[in-house]
Formats: structure tokens, C-alpha cells, sequence
């Protein structure tokens, strides 16, 4: 079983108070008193706090963390460990000390000794690298067990990389006894959350986003709310969006509140890939040459879509053609065999939507289209093919001039937008997004009534554009119809059943309120 903890990090029992509350309430399933934050650290202090700590009923991990492992004061060796001995004998479910204090002087005899007369307590033996992974984690993990068998090994090391954090869920997946294992920082977060599929010992939360204790770590709210944590299991399926950057993704709110409410056994989660193709490259193989972590498949946005479509390639993995003919791949849905096969529904996401408002055939409209990167690509190949007339608008020309002689179609610079005689215009680039909110690529003159106006950009729900085109007497058509058209063909991708379109719609406008 894997502990629910949350850290309670304060300068005094009466501050413990009101923290230890709000992690009760909060679903916590143990407490870890860090009394290296408090003002004023003594054997009274501390058993005073965990007094506090022992009226929630919760069992209690009490620590008294070295600086060089991340510690809040710069407290005396000796009386780190004094803390830990009577913490023991005030009847703490669990200690935390560093492994390597553990095997310094008499430290080993009086921790054991105070072990002994209280049997029921237990030994957790940390190890932290604040500064990237340890030189070799597995042979770190024996010799704390070799050490002390009893113990609970605790290895945890700074992700720099996502990549970095396979070596936490082997470790995992080969333990034995009672372990924790995960990675820190932003690379690291998905770890935090696997943990418990993986069985680990403990996962750390914050109360709130002020009383985090390590860097990456989530809040319990996020944790249950936006990643459904009570619910995950070690059957549990994962997905979710890989890109960088992928903090701000509208995904992991989106595809968790449907599965929850199709009651399917699967998480989606923020998969921050940095880097380019053999960092790409490397994070596929680290997923597929590990079935036992259960990805079923993945959303891609920026800068890895092409990416997405080369590894398939590569892979020898069916690349569907409409994919192939946008030169994009938004979906990668991962077999039981680890064949990986890729999709684009940013085609279909877009053309539902424009369909949906245009109130006509599409065939001879003539359309223009600002941006040639993932997202115009798509658009352009489904105007093309519904027989419109497209004239595309690009910044970077020979990127414009390639991907109109790609559809056969017209191209132009930004210059150009002052003369824009279209009916249909489409933003495909980023501006106008959040936090450029008072940008828009298309003058306020330039927009006539008759037009539609459709801009990809859902953040902010309505832009600049949407609301000049409103006031010029335009109909308008917002980003969140193609993410919702796109996230549902997604869904059905991951798991063969039709999404919940309404419940998407409901689910960004409410993610987006809470932001702004
Ligand atoms: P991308 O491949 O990086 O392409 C970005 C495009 O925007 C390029 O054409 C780029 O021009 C242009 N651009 C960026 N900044 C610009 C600036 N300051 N001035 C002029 N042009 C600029 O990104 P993408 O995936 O196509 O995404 C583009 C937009 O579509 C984003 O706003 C994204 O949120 C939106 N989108 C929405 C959905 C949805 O479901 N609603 C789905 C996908 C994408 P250059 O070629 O000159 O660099």
C-alpha cells in the first residue's frame, strides 16, 4: 500500500496545529514532521508536535533532515539524532535518517537500541541527490538493506531529464520489501504519481502550493482531483500528453474526468519531454521496453509532433495516411506487443468544428489560413479536401510556400492580411494566446460581416480576434470546439468508446476560469 504523506513543515506546534487539519481533511494517510523547520528544535519541541501530530490518528514519520540532504536548519548532527531516538521512545510510527548519518559513530547503536524498545516502530534509511541521479541506485538500495534488513530504503535524486526517472520505476518494480523511490523537480512529477501503481511505500504531497518541501512535488488536491490518485491501482493504464511545455495542458483535466466517468481504470498525465528527436526517441523506447508500466498511449503536441511521425516510421508501426499526408502525428496508441501506431485528430477536431458553424458546403469557399506549423497543416489538408479555395498567411515565407505547394495553394506574408478577402479565416498560429491576450493577427478593419472567423487558440476562450470579428458583425468559432472535437477523437482512440464532449467543454472552461 502506498501512504498518502504529507509533509508538515513548521516553525511551531501551534502552526502544526492547523496544518495537520488540513492534511486530515485533505485525505492525507500519514504525516512526516520535518522538525528540522522548526524555530526552535529540542526533545520538548519536538514531542510536543507530535503530540499534535498523534491526535489526528494518522501514523507519523519524524525526521530531522540533514541541510546536506535538503534539511531546513543547520541543526548538530548529534542532536539530529537525539530528536530521532526520542521520537521513538515518544511512540513515532517511523523515523527518517539519513543513511549515510546511519553509519556514522554511535549513531547505528543508539538508533537500534531505541528501535528495540519500541518494536513496532520502524527505520526509514534516506538518501537524496539534490543534484541529478545517484551513480548507481540499485547497488545504493542493497547496501541500505544490507545495512539494516528491516529498513525502509528511501532513494530519492533530482530528474533533469523525464528520461531519468525509468531507473525510480525499476527499482520499484523489483523491490522486495517496503520501498520508496522517485524522482524530483518538474522531469521527476510523473513519478510522484506512479508511485502508488508501483507499489511505493509512501508518495509525498504538499497541503498547498506555499508549503511544498521538495521541488516537483504536487498538492494533495492536485494529486486526488486532477490525477484521481484514489483510484489508481497497480492495474491502472496510463496516457498522457507528451511536449514541452506541457504544464499549462488542458489534457490531463480533460481525458481524467472522462475516464472517471466511463469508470475505466486509466490515468492521463503531463509528460514533459524536453529536447528533440533522440530525446523523443529515448522516451518511447524507455516506455515500450517497460510493458509492466502500462502505457496505452500518448496525445503529442509542440515541438514533438514530427517527431511522433518519424519514430513510427523508424519503428515500422502503422502510420495512418491522413497523419502521414499532414507530415503530423497528435495520438501514438501503444499495443499490447509495444507496436506503436500514430494518428492526427487535429484534422478531424478542426473540420467538425468549422463544419459545425459554417452552415454551408465547404466546397468553393474561399478560406484563409494564418500559420503553417502542426495545426495549419491539418486545417489546410481538410479545407483542401473538402474542395475550398485556401490562401495561406505565414511569418517564416519559404514554411508558407512549401506547405502551399504541398496543397495546392495560394500564399502570402502577414503583409498581406491588410487585404484579406476570405470567408473563412483561420488562426493558426499563437498569437492572441495567453499571456499575449491583446494580440490578434488580423486588423480590426480588415473584418467584415459574412465572414466566419475561427481561431485555434482556446486560451484565452474568446481572443482579440473572436471578440474584433464579433464586433464586426462576423460569426465566430473558438478553439475550445476543435480541442473538444480532437480530444473526443482522441478518446476514442484510447479506448473505444465514445468521450464525453460535454463534460470536456465543461471541463476547460473550468480549468481556464480558475487561471485567469
Ligand atoms: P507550431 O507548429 O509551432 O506553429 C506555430 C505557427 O505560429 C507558425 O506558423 C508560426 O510562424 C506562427 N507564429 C508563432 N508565433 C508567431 C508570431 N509572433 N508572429 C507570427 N507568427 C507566429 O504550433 P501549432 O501546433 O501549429 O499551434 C499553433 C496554434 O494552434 C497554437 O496557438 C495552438 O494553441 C493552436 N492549437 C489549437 C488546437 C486546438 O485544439 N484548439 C490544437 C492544436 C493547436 P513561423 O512559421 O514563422 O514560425
Amino acid at each position: 500500500m502506498t501512504n498518502l504523506t504529507i509533509p508538515i513543515a513548521v516553525k511551531d506546534a501551534g502552526e502544526a496545529k492547523e496544518q495537520i487539519g488540513r492534511a486530515k481533511h485533505g485525505g492525507a494517510q500519514m504525516l512526516e514532521l520535518r522538525t528540522d523547520y522548526l524555530e526552535e528544535l529540542s526533545v520538548e519541541a519536538v514531542k510536543v508536535l507530535l503530540g499534535e501530530a498523534k491526535k489526528s490518528d494518522l501514523p507519523v514519520i519524524v525526521t530531522c533532515r540533514d541541510k546536506r540532504e535538503g534539511g531546513e536548519g543547520d541543526w548538530d548532527g548529534e542532536v539530529r539524532i537525539e530528536i530521532l531516538v526520542s521520537a521513538v521512545e515518544a511512540g513515532a510510527d517511523i523515523i527518517d535518517c539519513e543513511y549515510r548519518n546511519f553509519l556514522q559513530g554511535e549513531n547505528q547503536t543508539k538508533i537500534k537500541s531505541a528501535l528495540e524498545g519500541n518494536p513496532a516502530a520502524r527505520l526509514i534509511l534516506s538518501a537524496h541527490n539534490f543534484e541529478g541521479k545517484f551513480d548507481d541506485i540499485k547497488a545504493r538500495y542493497i547496501e541500505i538493506l544490507k545495512a539494516f534488513p528491516a529498513a525502509i530504503p528511501k532513494l530519492v535524486y533530482t530528474a533533469n531529464h523525464i528520461n531519468d526517472c525509468f531507473e525510480a520505476f525499476d527499482l520499484l518494480a523489483g523491490k522486495k520489501v517496503d520501498a520508496i523511490v522517485f524522482a524530483m523537480g518538474q522531469a521527476g512529477l510523473i513519478s510522484r504519481i506512479i508511485a502508488k501503481k508501483l507499489d511505493s511505500f509512501v508518495t509525498f504531497a504538499s497541503v498547498d502550493g506555499a508549503n511544498a518541501t521538495a521541488p516537483g512535488q504536487i498538492t494533495i488536491d492536485e494529486l486526488k482531483g486532477l490525477y484521481h490518485y484514489d483510484q489508481i491501482n497497480s492495474e491502472t493504464e496510463l496516457y498522457g500528453i507528451i511536449g514541452s511545455p506541457v504544464g499549462h495542458s488542458m489534457g490531463p483535466a480533460v481525458h481524467n474526468a472522462c475516464f472517471d466517468k466511463a469508470g475505466l481504470n486509466k490515468l492521463y498525465l503531463p509528460v514533459h519531454v524536453d529536447g528533440g528527436k533522440a530525446e523523443f526517441d529515448e522516451f518511447m523506447k524507455n516506455v515500450i521496453g517497460r510493458e509492466w508500466l502500462g502505457f496505452g498511449g500518448f496525445s503529442v503536441t509542440i515541438p514533438h509532433k514530427q517527431n511522433a511521425l518519424e519514430f513510427i516510421k523508424e519503428a515500422g508501426g502503422y502510420l495512418e495516411p491522413l497523419a502521414e499526408r499532414i507530415g503530423a502525428v497528435n495520438t501514438l496508441i501503444i499495443d499490447q506487443s509495444g507496436k506503436v501506431s500514430g494518428y492526427n485528430t487535429d484534422y478531424a477536431g478542426a473540420m467538425d468544428a468549422i463544419r459545425s458553424s459554417m452552415g454551408r458546403e465547404l466546397k468553393g469557399v474561399s478560406a484563409a489560413v494564418i500559420g503553417a506549423g502542426g495545426a495549419a497543416r491539418a486545417i489546410v489538408a481538410g479545407l483542401a479536401d473538402a474542395g475550398a479555395g485556401v490562401k495561406i498567411y505565414n511569418r517564416t515565407v519559404a514554411k508558407g510556400e512549401k506547405l502551399a505547394a504541398e496543397f495546392g495553394c495560394a500564399f502570402a506574408g502577414l503583409g498581406d492580411l491588410t487585404s484579406l478577402d476570405a470567408e473563412l479565416v483561420v488562426n493558426a498560429t499563437s498569437i492572441g494566446m495567453s499571456p499575449n491576450v491583446d494580440a490578434s493577427p488580423v486588423a480590426v478593419e480588415c473584418l467584415k460581416s459574412g465572414m466566419v472567423v475561427f481561431d485555434t487558440v482556446y486560451n484565452p476562450i474568446e481572443t482579440k480576434l473572436l471578440r474584433d470579428a464579433k464586433r464586426a458583425g462576423a460569426k465566430t468559432i473558438g478553439g475550445v470546439a476543435m480541442f473538444v472535437g480532437q480530444a473526443m477523437a482522441q478518446f476514442k482512440l484510447f479506448t473505444g468508446q465514445e468521450g464525453d464532449a460535454e463534460l470536456m467543454g465543461e471541463t476547460i472552461f473550468d480549468c481556464l476560469s480558475k487561471q485567469s
